[in-house]
């Protein structure tokens, strides 16, 4: 099984571009199985979909400008409700 280091590294690697066959049936498996990981990819899935929202709702942003403070705290709030998510009764 992969280490929880690999899987995140290849959770990174599968946003920029899709990952081979085996390196995602490996990282679906892990994630399956992991205690921890679901929460960091719910984390950065939600990231990458606040940042897309971001940038589809005005397409003359460019991605060398600063994210809008709205825009932060919408990304923070998001990752909060994710962390809140995964584990409900501790972490409080
Ligand atoms: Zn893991």
């Amino acid at each position: 099984m992969l280490s929880c280091k690999k899987a995140i590294e290849l959770m990174s690697e599968g946003m920029d571009h899709k990952l081979p066959f085996w390196r995602r049936l490996s990282l679906r498996l892990h994630v399956a199985m992991c205690h921890h990981c679901p929460r960091y990819a719910r984390q950065i899935r939600s990231l990458d979909l606040a940042v897309r929202q971001h940038y589809s709702a005005d397409p003359s942003r460019t991605t060398t400008e600063p994210l809008a403070r709205t825009d932060l705290e919408r990304i923070k709030a998001l990752l909060r409700e994710a962390a809140s998510k995964s584990e409900p009764q501790k972490d409080s």
